[in-house]
């Protein structure tokens, strides 16, 4: 039965008999027990410990079993597990008020959703019936989720498999600097920012593009910072035009970057603020499409046509609301500030002896080292989009991490670096000595 205990064979048996893993094939090698996790670290059904460097898919800002939270939802489940969405319930009501509060400009009514995706197909959907447009410009290296319309957005060649996509998206290219699209020398002048997304809409015809949606700092798609001046550049390109921005912050959000929001590092407001992840450190399935004072007020109005059965659950707005004063009162986002600082004393460090490391990109605690074979040409470790033997020089790392006791992921050529931010100084060090150690697997692929 489902209750009773089951050895760990058991359980590995079903897992590899009946669960379908996320993006792979299901022959692959057995995965891990996980049988406890607390903090920054989890552990492995034989008692190996990991230090989640990815803080799994980074959504535990707070970490793992974090008392406070695990205790708000215990509350609210003793109290009310599930009102629909048409109530008014307290955590729901106050989690909204919350976020009207701490979110950047004017971003005010919050609709919420299970995830990041949901957020983005509710976000795009709602700014193409306030425009009363239909295109959608997004760029390249993003990823906005695994639903249809999500997936559309995305860059990332996952999208190929759910090809043909949505239509009435277009494409714009990203401020990826140590790699200009165009060759150009590092910073790049002109590909990327207003003027790039100017030349689009003229071909496109600016008074069709409902909304430009962007990461402000990509996350999986290579730790990419823009430059000075790039949000408010297309910020002032969107206003020209009566096109909506949507942030898209599922990743970036929460401390993630040493600010709350990671469009607070330039002072740029979006229409549309879409969110999940560390809203609540994904205790429960939640995501939050927060929208401006006019949306607001045209919603007032107007119909907002989404919905789900679990828009707004009572067991994710309660862990949303106690993760939010956890950050306050244990000074979370300055801990991801501090303990980054340390992370990036460290890696430049790493730079001085790893001639693997072509770029270090981070700030707070969300940090990328991009990994090249050599340093002058930027050629990077593995090509884009490498699979099978032309991906092994980071696969090889990450194992050889794993094995360490680090877990760390890495996209393409880019190792990610984003731990919990409730990390501590003892842990950073731990992570950049294992660090050190398997990343002469990089150097050793080494041709400049
Ligand atoms: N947007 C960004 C920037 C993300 O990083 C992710 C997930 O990694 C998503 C959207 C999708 O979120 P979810 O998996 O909760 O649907």
């Amino acid at each position: 039965t489902t209750s009773a205990v089951w050895s760990g064979d058991e359980i590995r048996s079903a897992d590899r008999e009946y669960v379908i893993h996320s993006w792979s094939k299901q022959s692959g090698p057995n995965a891990k027990l996980i049988s406890g996790a607390k903090g920054s670290w989890f552990w492995d059904s034989e008692g190996k410990r990991y230090l989640d460097f990815q803080s799994q898919l980074v959504n535990m800002n707070l970490g793992h079993q974090h008392p406070r939270l695990v205790a708000a939802i215990k509350e609210q489940a003793d109290r009310l597990c599930y009102v629909g969405p048409g109530f008014a319930e307290s955590s729901r009501a106050k989690l909204a008020a919350k976020l009207a509060q701490i979110t950047p400009g004017d971003l005010t009514m919050s609709f919420f959703t299970t995830g990041g995706a949901a957020g983005n197909e509710n976000a795009v959907r709602l700014a193409r019936h306030v425009t009363g447009r239909q295109k959608i410009v997004a760029r390249y290296r993003s990823y906005h989720g695994a639903t249809a319309g999500a997936m559309s957005l995305t860059g990332d060649p996952r999208r190929w498999a759910a090809e043909p996509a949505v239509p009435g998206v277009v494409r714009m290219f990203d401020p990826y600097t140590y790699r200009c699209p165009a060759g150009h020398p590092d910073p790049c002048p002109v590909c990327t920012g207003g003027p790039h997304l100017e030349e689009i809409l003229q071909y496109e015809n600016p008074y069709e593009v409902a909304a430009v949606i962007l990461e402000p700092v990509t996350g999986t798609n290579g730790l990419i910072y823009p430059g000075e001046g790039y949000l408010q550049s297309i910020r002032d390109v969107c206003d020209k035009y009566g096109i909506l921005l949507i942030f898209d912050e599922v990743m970036a959000g929460f401390g993630r970057t040493g600010e709350l929001f990671a469009c607070d590092h330039w002072g740029v407001v979006p229409d549309i603020l879409v969110t999940a992840k560390g809203l609540n450190s994904g205790y429960v399935p939640l995501g939050a499409v927060t929208v401006s004072a006019s949306i607001s007020d045209w919603l007032r109005n107007n119909k907002f046509w989404g919905g789900l059965t679990y828009a707004g659950h009572p067991l994710a707005c309660a862990s949303g609301l106690a993760s939010l004063e956890i950050m306050e009162d244990e000074g979370v986002v300055a801990n991801a500030r501090l303990q980054g600082e340390r992370l990036d004393a460290g890696l430049r460090r790493l730079e001085q002896t790893h001639s693997s490391i072509g770029e270090i990109r981070g700030r707070g605690l969300f940090y990328g080292l991009e990994l090249v074979v050599d340093r002058r040409s930027r050629r990077p470790l593995t090509p884009f989009n490498a699979v099978g033997d032309a991906a092994l020089p980071m696969s090889r790392l990450v194992k050889a991490a794993m094995e360490r006791g680090l877990f760390l992921s890495a996209n393409n050529s880019i190792v990610r670096l984003t731990p919990p931010l409730v990390i501590t100084a003892d842990e950073i060090d731990h992570a950049l000595g294992i660090l050190d150690d398997v990343l002469t697997i990089a150097d050793s692929y080494y041709e400049g």
